[in-house]
């Protein structure tokens, strides 16, 4: 334990936050966590409808399996114990593609537990594609490895040895003559991270893939069961957590960070302000003038990631028992690029007659924009009816692909707005900042800001999802603590 009486203070408790917020104070830091929302856990925390847990940002997660990269976090930040899960793919299917068919499609694929298998289904559906299919898969393989050793965080040439491949996953699979149809089995996972295949860096897709081919896992409590683990352990080591406080102002005098105002007027002082929230959110809390019109300028031209629409019902359970595979309804265009998707699971309710089904779509921000300027619950007649009739259209469409619903009652809606609304991310992005090939440069380094004492956690620092959220926070830390003494004091 470092010995210092450093007063820290994080904005935000989603996995961010309070990863973070774990490690630093198991370092010995004096750490508080202040949130805008009446609970803890951002995008972890699912909700209830009618007496039904609904999914907000954990629907499946990767590399839980022991020695495994999120295992390793888990066990680091002593919530494995707590976060009870079972794998996925043990009938041979974590995700099954359906492809919504143009000539150069096939129709289905399965995505399985494990590298060889794989492998061997990509063959067995692509048996032109040998020399395509040999490459890729070995460079998912090695970054598979890269990943599970920490190299991003603890690599010793340099901590981007990782980003050697950050070449357009598209042009590389271009250069290898890879069919339309392989294209879009393989498209599927920068999707994952809101990128298209075209300008997704190779590494992120591969690590993407990696994280879920190793090991896939379904929660068997709920999201805000989980949260509640996180917010627990962080209270236990010492930490505190400030609900229903939004802040407003960072306060920074010649450039150095000294606390934070919330709306309400109240201010904290710290000696370190870690923003886990979107980084445009922190830039609009910082005064004229506490940072260069340069990076101010980078910060704000940053693209995001699209937003999302999702649907929970309960179905009849006898009809549509749990799925123990998620599928994913694709449109693709003739070359193989992904044009839509649709994401639906199945899984038990707490009721044993009804099982719960969700839906997660692209958001289409313009169907939404006369609201824009509405608050939650406040948006009337007209946006109410628009999303029951974007709900009842993805519902038909889950029934030609999961069969009719018998007893289906729809349980909520949630519009890009709801989650900009609720997560504060600019015009709901999903995963935040987007890791586009373009935007390489702008996007390095986004934990370090230009104020002394203020940095940046959360999705949008290093990668989005679970695990490059809390891989995120370790390099958030490492930057605090500098690397040699965050080699010396954290061991994973
Ligand atoms: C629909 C959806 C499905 C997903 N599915 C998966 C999945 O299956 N597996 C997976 O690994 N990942 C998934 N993800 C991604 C994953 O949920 C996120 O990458 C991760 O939860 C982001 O965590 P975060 O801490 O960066 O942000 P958030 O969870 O957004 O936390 C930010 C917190 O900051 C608070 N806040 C914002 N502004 C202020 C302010 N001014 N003052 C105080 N507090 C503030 C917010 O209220 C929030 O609690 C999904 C995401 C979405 C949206």
């Amino acid at each position: 334990m470092l010995s210092n009486s450093k007063k820290v203070l994080i904005i935000g408790s989603g996995i961010g936050g309070l990863s973070t917020g774990i490690i630093l104070a198991k370092l010995g830091y004096d750490v508080r966590i202040l949130e805008k929302n009446r609970r803890a856990g951002g995008l972890l925390r699912s909700y209830t409808r009618d007496g039904f847990e609904c999914e907000t940002g954990v629907h499946y997660l990767g590399s839980l399996a022991k020695g495994q990269i999120l295992d390793t976090f888990f066990t680091y930040l002593g919530v494995k114990e707590g976060i009870p899960v079972s794998r996925m793919g043990t009938n041979g299917v974590i995700d099954r593609y359906l492809f919504n068919a143009t000539e150069s499609n096939p129709l289905k694929f399965d995505l399985p537990e494990g590298f060889d298998a794989f492998e061997a289904n990509l063959h067995e559906g692509f048996p032109r594609d040998t020399k395509c299919i040999q490459s890729v898969v070995a460079h998912i393989r090695d970054t598979s490895k890269q990943l599970h050793n920490l190299d991003l965080l603890f690599g010793t040439d340099n901590d981007f040895s990782l980003l050697d491949q950050a070449e357009p996953y598209g042009e590389i699979l271009d250069s290898l003559g890879c069919s339309p149809g392989l294209r879009s089995v393989l498209a599927m996972a920068s999707s994952w991270i809101g990128v298209a295949v075209g300008d997704c860096p190779a590494y992120y897709h591969n690590m993407a893939l990696a994280s879920y081919l190793s090991s896939s896992w379904r929660l068997d409590i709920s999201g805000a069961a989980m949260a509640d683990v996180f917010a627990k352990r962080f209270q236990n080591l010492g930490g505190t957590i400030q609900t229903g406080s939004e802040i407003d102002k960072i306060i920074v005098q010649n450039r150095i960070v000294e606390g934070v105002e919330l709306i309400s007027g109240e201010r904290v002082d710290a000696d370190i302000v870690i923003g886990a929230i979107h980084p445009q959110m922190v830039l609009k809390m910082l005064p004229d003038g506490a940072v260069k019109p340069s990076y101010r300028h980078r910060i704000q031209k940053l693209q995001n990631t699209h937003s999302i629409f999702s649907v929970h019902a309960s179905v009849d359970a006898t009809v549509h028992p749990e799925k123990p595979y998620n599928i994913y309804n694709v449109d693709t265009d003739p070359a193989g690029n992904i044009t839509d998707l649709k994401f639906y699971q199945i899984r038990k309710s707490g009721r044993q007659e009804k099982s719960l089904l969700s839906i997660l779509t692209s958001g289409h921000d313009e169907k939404w924009t006369p609201w824009k300027e509405s608050k939650s619950g406040r948006r009337g007649n007209e946006y109410n009816s628009l999303k029951r009739d974007c709900a009842e259209q993805l519902l038909e469409e889950a029934a030609g692909v999961l069969g009719n619903f018998s007893n289906l009652k729809l349980l909520d809606v949630a519009t890009p707005l709801t989650l900009r609304d609720w997560m504060n991310s600019p015009d709901g992005s999903t995963y935040g900042v987007l890791r586009s090939t373009g935007q390489t440069l702008a996007t390095a380094l986004l934990n370090r800001t230009a104020v002394k004492g203020l940095y940046l956690a959360g999705q949008n620092v290093l990668a989005p999802g679970v695990i490059g959220t809390i891989m995120g926070s370790f390099s958030t830390v490492k930057l605090i603590l500098g690397p040699e003494n965050f080699i010396k004091n954290v061991s994973l």
